[in-house]
């Protein structure tokens, strides 16, 4: 027995006590918000464990969004980088990236729990799209919080959600971005919290949202190392890399593989790296790593993915760190740009920004020698970059 036959520490299962990992996570939330909290835990627990629950939701995934997604071998970009690249394609699940399955599952949720109203909060408005859309199947109120700033910068996702039926609420406080927005969703559901469910797009938030969101998201990576073992002849791949916003994409395909011996690789923006720059906090509800000041004051993240613009971490990801179950790394804006471009010549995929992270740490640990050539390499391929093609073309002239 190699000790890459070693199990490893952690199987991603359910957190400790009041949503603990490690020392991570948890619930800080106000005291008018612990019953909901409480409610909406238990109604997971319930519905994840119900059969007819979890067939009506692999349903909508199979018949709506378009899973199981397929895995792609990469052969030219394979071919010039020395290591087998293979790909998670996320980019083709209905909503064009992998938000979808989260949002499926909570929206269900809300059905279950008798709540006919969802709050969704929104930086780029990806997660707010993908809010709207889940809500329009399900025939739920959607309102979706949104910066003013966001508004102005992302107005065609806007327009989208007001197609699906939802209301864009502007949030003029603060940074009037992301994290502003989520402080308002937060407080709409306080006061709302009878007929409201907040549907929260990342594994981060007070328990149970960063388990719930990563239970929901776990198929991504439980499909694809099915997909990987049919290709690999029975085997893993020697690393497994998804790039980090709050970090629902790599928590749900990390869930897939912890238990093997590949090697988990989360990719942060340089501007955005929480894991990298980050202190401990607590903020939005769990305890966690934030960008923040000598005072505490949280930082803005900047990225040329707004996706990936959030300051702190999910709480799950800052643990696997501690325990050195996974390791992270932060990629800068002019090698994503490399890396948009590299991915789409060579393989006629376009990635969305936030994926192109993944690529573009890919790319520098194939170029430097850190991973070996031969490797076998998983990336999850978070979504497709339709929606940041006109932003490309600006930077590049
Ligand atoms: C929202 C988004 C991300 C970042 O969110 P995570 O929770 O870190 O997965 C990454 N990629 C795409 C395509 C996104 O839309």
């Amino acid at each position: 027995m190699s000790v890459h036959d070693e199990v490893p520490a952690t199987s991603m299962g359910r957190p400790g006590g009041d949503g603990r990992f490690g020392e991570y996570g948890g619930r800080f939330v106000p005291e008018s918000l612990v019953p909901a909290c409480v409610e909406l835990a238990d109604a997971f627990e319930s519905a994840w464990s119900d059969p007819a629950f979890r067939a009506r939701l692999d349903g909508l995934l199979g018949s709506y969004a378009g899973r199981p997604t397929p895995v792609t071998e990469c052969l030219r970009l394979s071919r010039r980088l020395g290591v087998r690249v293979l790909l998670k394609r996320e980019d083709l699940a209905h909503t064009g990236s992998h938000k979808i399955n989260n949002v499926l599952g909570q929206a269900l949720l809300a059905e279950r729990m008798g709540k006919r109203r969802l709050v969704a909060e929104t930086g780029a408005g990806q997660h707010g799209v993908a809010s709207a859309t889940a809500a329009a199947l399900l025939g739920l109120e959607c309102v979706v919080y949104m910066g003013a700033v966001d508004v102005q910068r992302q107005a065609l996702n806007v327009f989208r959600m007001e197609l699906l039926g939802a209301e864009v609420r502007t949030v003029r406080s603060g940074s009037r971005t992301l994290k502003d927005a989520v402080n308002d969703a937060l407080r709409d559901w306080v006061a709302s919290v009878e007929t409201t469910h907040y549907c929260l797009g990342s594994v981060m938030g007070p328990h149970p949202y960063p388990y719930m969101v990563r239970q929901f998201q776990r198929v991504v990576g439980e499909e694809a190392r099915e997909q990987c073992r049919v290709l690999l002849g029975g085997d893993d791949p020697d690393v497994v890399v998804a790039c980090v916003g709050g970090g629902s994409n790599a928590a749900g395909t990390f869930a897939g593989f912890v238990d093997t011996r590949a090697e988990l690789v989360g990719v942060e923006a340089a501007g955005g790296a929480a894991l990298g720059n980050g202190l401990p906090g607590v903020v939005h509800g769990m305890r966690s790593l934030f960008l923040q000041d000598e005072a505490g004051q949280i930082l803005e993240a900047h990225s040329i993915s707004a996706g990936l613009d959030y300051p702190g971490i999910g709480p799950e990801h800052a643990h696997l760190a501690a325990i050195g179950r996974a390791r992270y790394h932060a990629v800068g804006d002019s090698e994503v740009l490399d890396a948009f471009r590299l991915l789409a010549e060579t393989e006629g995929i376009i990635p969305a920004l936030e994926a192109a992270h993944a690529v573009a740490w890919l790319v520098r640990a194939a170029g430097s020698g850190e991973l070996t050539p031969g490797t076998t390499v998983l990336l999850t391929m978070s979504g497709r970059g339709d929606k940041d093609v006109q932003q490309v073309k600006e930077m590049l002239g």
